[in-house]
């Protein structure tokens, strides 16, 4: 039972590690931490109590645990294992595995199992060495005409396929959502309770935002697997019919948490027959604030489950996140979010005075050619706003996605300017990440990002899948405090770096130094220094 709670919790930190046993069931928990804090665990462990309370056997060996899963649940234990090794794969020499690790986006592998390391599979070279038992997924994969896996699916599938949790880093166009989805397809269809009588979906795919959630669910319906449904739930969309989907039946679902949770709150959906879970951009979620509606999602979610998470970086929330809700998980990264690797894109850097800015990006606009695809990425909702009228009045056709226009506008305005009806789109960071539109030449950022990381994924949007592209981005006095950070990134993939830029980094260090020094002094001595 500490243990559920623990994983409810995410912070096992936060309760005792030694609790008092009272009897067979009962069990003292000790709670630290802020009043918040200890709120937030007090009724996260009466929500555990009252759903499993009584009925937790304790039987501590693994075949109980699996049993007492099981039971808990009221149903069998989930099968996981779908992987027969091609004689082929298996008898590859290690030195050949590491070389194709290495030419294939420089496949990097780990086993973040405590204790002994299990052997991580060998990647697969073909389609057929993952699914030459599954014809059905063998014929979608023909009939969308792809060659072979990416990296990330020829490392993944063979981790995925056996039953092993699996955090995936890699990003958005590298085939990511295929690796997650075709070894999903054959779990869902191969559990021992066939699918309508489930009572509930079997699959869960969770995204950070509509767009991406939109995204997986277009990619999910290309495929066609024994009648396998999806649905996509997001804030903004009709909640009415997406109940109504829900409550008729549907295999695999694709959420946002927000709305996600809300269905569960409401008891609309029914998430305990969830077996396969997936954490769609990981880091994303955290920085949108999604925590605790994954918390509360996943109480609901079988603890049994297998659980795979995707992410294009891995900081240290992630790491948490992984810890808490994965389960002896396999890692995988591939290719990098290193701008240094991703050689055809030009960054350029242009210093302006603010009050320019706006000229400057009309004769930016002036020298596009008639097939450029261009991204223009603002600070605020405001601004993407009032460009876009701004151009608009000047017949320049744009569109523009932000978080406050209507589900529907920002659907419209992805589709015209994924079908090139229009070729400029003005966006804030929600367009950073995640976006597959293959054919941008280029991102211009008006405003500099709040970070440095959101600079990495924006100017990602250009050169994609082997293609060049050009970043353009306008910095100004305001934007000194990155000023050092953006030389790294250009030093780094031998980038021009304006000597402007090199002064302003310089002038910003200076500005520190003096700050500390004011502070030093300013700081009583004596008394206030003991105890320190
Ligand atoms: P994702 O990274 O999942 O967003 O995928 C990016 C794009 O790559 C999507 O349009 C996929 O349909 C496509 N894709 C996925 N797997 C493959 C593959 N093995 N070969 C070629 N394209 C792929």
């Amino acid at each position: 039972m500490l243990a559920l709670i623990c994983l409810a919790l995410g912070k096992p930190s936060n309760i005792s590690q030694t609790p008092v046993i009272r009897g067979t069931y009962e069990a003292e928990v000790k709670i630290f931490g802020s009043n918040d804090t200890q709120n937030k665990a007090k009724m996260l462990i009466d929500d555990l109590v009252k759903r499993y309370g009584q009925n937790y056997p304790g039987d501590r060996t693994e075949k109980g645990k699996k049993f007492t899963m099981g039971k808990l649940l009221d149903l069998p234990p989930i099968e996981r294992n779908f992987y027969k090794e091609s004689q082929k794969i298996a008898s590859m020499p290690q030195e050949e595995v590491e070389k194709l690790r290495k030419e294939n986006n420089n496949i990097i592998c780990d086993d973040l199992k405590e204790g002994e390391k299990r052997h991580v599979p060998n990647p697969v070279c073909k389609f057929e060495d993952a699914f030459q038992y599954y014809p059905d997924v063998m014929a979608n994969i023909r009939k969308v005409g792809f060659e072979n896996p990416t990296p990330i699916q020829s490392q993944a599938w063979p981790i995925i396929l056996q039953g092993i949790d699996l955090i995936g880093i890699a990003q958005t166009g590298t085939g990511k959502t295929l690796a997650y989805l075709m070894p999903g397809f054959i779990h869902l269809d191969s559990q021992p309770i066939p699918r309508d009588q489930r009572g509930g979906p079997g699959m869960l795919v969770l995204a950070p935002t509509r767009e991406l959630a939109l995204q997986v669910e277009a990619e999910c319906s290309k495929y066609t697997y024994k009648g396998i449904k999806s649905i996509c739930i997001y804030g903004g969309g009709d909640r009415k019919g997406q109940i109504n989907m829900v409550t008729k039946g549907v295999d695999i679902v694709i959420a946002t948490p927000g709305r996600l949770n809300d269905l569960q709150m409401n008891n609309f959906i029914n998430l305990k027959s969830i077996t396969y879970l997936v954490l769609d951009e990981a880091d994303r979620m955290l920085d949108m604030g999604f925590e605790p509606q994954i918390m509360k999602i996943l109480l609901d979610v079988r603890p049994d489950r297998q659980t795979v998470m995707t992410s294009a970086t891995w900081p240290d929330g992630v790491r948490r996140l992984a810890k808490s809700y994965l389960k002896d998980p396999m890692i995988v990264y591939v290719g990098t979010l290193d701008l240094a690797a991703v050689n055809t894109i030009e960054q350029k850097v242009v210093i302006i005075p603010e009050e320019e800015k706006r000229a400057f990006t009309r004769y930016f606009i002036d020298t596009l050619k008639p097939k450029d695809k261009v991204i223009i990425f603002v600070g605020k909702k405001l601004t993407a706003d009032d460009l876009s009228s701004d151009f608009s009045l000047q017949g320049i056709p744009v569109q523009s996605l932000h978080g406050n226009r209507e589900q529907c506008d920002r659907e419209q305005a992805l589709d015209d300017f994924k079908k090139g009806k229009v070729r400029i789109l003005i966006a804030t960071d929600l367009a950073s990440r995640g976006l597959d539109v293959q054919d941008i030449t280029h991102v211009f950022n008006f405003d500099f990002p709040r970070n440095i990381e959101e600079y990495v994924h924006r100017v990602g949007r250009t050169g994609r899948a082997g293609r060049t592209g050009e970043a353009v981005t306008l910095v100004t006095r305001n934007d000194w405090r990155i000023a050092s950070e953006l030389i790294c990134i250009l030093e780094r993939a031998n980038q021009a770096v304006p000597e402007e830029l090199i002064s302003m980094a310089e002038r910003f260090k200076q500005f520190q130094m003096k700050k500390e020094i004011k502070k030093d002094l300013g700081r009583p001595r004596g008394k206030s220094w003991k105890g320190f």
